[in-house]
């Protein structure tokens, strides 16, 4: 038997992307629900049980912001891509803030967002070794996606998770960035692509003794990232 369509929450006020996204990705076996305002996007999104959305930022009624916060209020871990035109960083930062997993500019490529939910799906549907699991001084749930350490809790974005679930899978060993790009995000290799860079300096943050000194997520120069679980030295 065919395991059930994920379903795919278009928020989107402009018909020809709508249009142009449902058929690709029902197209790919998605299931596709679709609505030109916000309000009843949250709506349809429990109505529903969408499995991830993707949220455009400017809507008639409403901005993607507030549609991505009460998203994240009823679900902290389902996966938001959101559309932007603009290209600004105080844009894709707010976004991010308002709890977006990650943006798409626009115009964007119809085959890199049907890659996107690929990747999104294929990762998921991989069960981790362990539920939980300690780098230094951070413990990190994989089911509830969130990251404890001294005290604070963290809820990580599903890209910040699927990321280091990847560098955990593989502790010790050197993992290419184009790897990571291909694997999480379903991404051709591109030697300007800083995707995975970002990602990376957030998992630091959360992680790391001294973000600017890692001791646990190492660069390894002009290939990757590679994971140390065990703290180098007691500096
Ligand atoms: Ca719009």
């Amino acid at each position: 038997m065919a395991p059930p369509k994920k379903t795919i929450l278009i928020v989107e006020d402009e018909p020809h992307i709508i249009l142009g996204l449902q058929d690709a990705l029902e197209f790919e076996g998605f299931r596709v629900v679709s609505t030109s305002k916000g309000k009843e996007g949250v709506e349809l999104a429990n109505r529903e049980s969408a499995d991830a959305v993707i949220l455009d930022l400017m809507l008639p009624d409403t901005n993607g912001y507030a549609v991505c916060e009460e998203l994240r209020r009823w679900n902290p871990v389902l996966p938001i891509i959101m559309l932007t035109a603009r290209s600004q960083e105080s844009d894709k930062i707010r976004g991010l803030d308002a709890g977006a997993d990650d943006y798409v500019t626009k115009p964007f490529s119809v085959n890199e967002l049907i890659a996107r939910m690929r990747a999104i799906f294929r990762r998921a549907a991989v069960r981790p070794a362990a539920e939980a699991v300690e780098i230094g001084e951070a413990r990190i749930n994989f089911a509830s996606h969130i990251l404890t350490r001294r005290g604070e809790e963290h809820q990580l974005s599903f890209y910040e998770l699927e990321l280091l679930r990847l560098l955990v899978e593989r502790t010790g060993q050197p993992v290419s960035r184009d790897e990571i790009l291909q694997k999480i995000w379903g991404l051709d290799a591109s030697p300007t692509n800083r995707t995975v860079d970002n990602f990376i300096v957030k998992l630091r943050k959360k992680i790391e003794p001294s973000p600017d000194r890692p001791v646990h997520i190492l660069t390894v120069y002009g290939f990757g990232y590679k994971l140390v679980v065990e703290r180098g030295s007691s500096a």
